[in-house]
């Protein structure tokens, strides 16, 4: 496949954009070639500047739960725009959403919002350590937090990709508060406790993993992670910027069952536009300035417009059996996917939670980075290109989970079936 257009959109960004993307993730280093410049999207499709049409199982890195251009968010944002864009005093939209948040979500009892996934890491964390009073945080190898200095240690996907352990630019002093440990490994966990007991304000993790591939806990990972900050007087806090409104409703925490401290929200949360949270207890949230001593701000926070977007999308993820048939759409589709690569006799290692998903090439179980990083890179990348040139388009990257919606029919589902079986035909020839 040519796409003349995407190539010289590509080459003019690269003049005034470093590496011409603004987000390293969209950039097809992991499988060659070079990204397609995207012009619209509806419902599940989108339409690059050649024409193409695919099939989006990307759906801007996870936000779009219910599709492109939704009417009901479009038209909602309408609205919301012709009274304007931004005020900077609050509004009633924010306490809408955060009901909602507070409604779906079983630790939130309180709502901050800021402007992504970014900042709702780094601001959790600064509460992590001003209400408990101690420094030290443990991060999980392959959990990615957003790109705050003293997150990118062992950070997964798009560091990974790029094959740099840690960032130039974050000086040594930035990450000597941050332990780590393996993924799925709460032993290792255990030991730093031991080592580091009172000294650890808390542990931050992705409940289900989504930036090293979609690498699920394993039994018994998440309560026995709750236990070790029980016993140790350290809080639990759950990244869900990923998984939040999409692994179930409530994100892992109704899914797995297990109530975080706090909880980090991004992505579904901002139905498309910039939104970030971060969430829990009333009494830690309380440390929050005004309320409180830590202080924490953005002239854009609770935007109108971004607010109102993921009311929207909240809204409607909560109507009655959406979120079920969703699910069992993925369920279909992963399954689908699988009984054709096996087809072909190409093993794949299935993962699923709720609408997140992935397929590592891979001839073992992956439970962490460790495991995720034996993947055949050469395979997935031709699995990508041979999808894409069949009009279904997924992250240009093994290690990133893959997306679905409420838009992705059945008849949807069949036809990335069906591309599949005949392009593991033509990757094993
Ligand atoms: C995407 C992501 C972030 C960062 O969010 P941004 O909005 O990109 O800053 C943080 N944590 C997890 C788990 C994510 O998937």
């Amino acid at each position: 496949m040519s796409y003349p257009n995407s190539e010289k959109l590509f080459a003019a960004a690269q003049q005034v954009i470093p590496g011409g993307v603004n987000s390293p993730a969209r950039a097809f280093g992991a499988v060659g070639g070079q990204p397609l410049f995207i012009e619209r999207g509806s419902g599940p499709y989108i339409w690059d500047a050649d024409g193409n049409r695919y099939i989006d199982y990307v759906l801007s890195w996870g936000p779009l739960i219910l599709g492109h251009a939704n009417p009901d968010v479009v038209a909602a944002l309408k609205e919301a725009a012709e009274r304007g864009t931004s005020y900077g005093a609050p509004t009633a939209l924010e306490t809408e959403l955060a009901e909602l948040v507070c409604e779906m979500v079983p630790s939130a009892e309180q709502v901050r919002f800021v402007n992504s996934g970014t900042e709702a890491t780094m601001s959790v964390l600064r509460l992590a350590r001003a209400y408990t009073g101690r420094d030290k945080i443990i991060k999980l190898q392959g959990n990615y937090h957003g790109h705050a200095d003293f997150l990118l240690v062992q950070a997964g996907s798009a560091v990974a990709t790029l094959g740099l352990p840690d960032s130039p630019g974050v000086p040594k002093g930035m990450t000597q508060d941050t332990l780590t440990a393996p993924y799925n490994d709460l032993d290792a966990v255990e030991s730093l406790f031991n080592q580091f007991g009172d000294e650890i304000a808390g542990i931050i993790v992705e409940p289900v993993a989504g930036n090293m591939g979609m690498v699920p806990p394993v039994e018994g990972y998440l309560s026995g992670l709750q236990a070790l900050c029980r016993k140790h007087g350290a809080l639990l806090i759950f990244d869900e910027v990923m998984t939040g409104f999409r692994v179930a409703p409530g994100g892992a925490q109704e899914y797995f069952g297990i109530t975080p401290d706090l909880t980090a929200l991004g992505k579904v949360i901002g139905g498309g536009l910039p939104v970030g949270a971060y969430a829990g207890r009333r009494e830690i949230m309380q440390t929050v300035a005004p309320a409180g001593p830590m202080y924490q701000a953005g002239t854009l926070s609770g935007n109108p417009l971004a607010v109102t977007a993921g009311i929207a999308t909240l809204r409607g993820l909560k109507q009655p059996g959406v979120f079920e048939t969703m699910v069992e759409r993925t369920t279909m589709l992963s399954e689908g996917i699988g009984a054709a690569a096996e087809a072909a006799g190409i093993t794949l290692q299935r993962t699923q939670a709720g609408t997140m998903f992935c397929f590592f090439f891979n001839e073992q179980p992956v439970t962490d980075w460790d495991s995720a990083s034996k993947s055949d890179l050469a395979l997935f990348g031709r699995f990508f290109h041979a999808m894409l040139s069949r009009g279904v388009y997924f992250p240009p990257s093994q290690y990133e989970s893959w997306f679905f919606s409420t838009v992705h029919s059945q008849e949807i589902v069949v036809a990335t079936i069906q591309a599949a079986q005949t392009a593991f035909a033509e990757i094993t020839v």
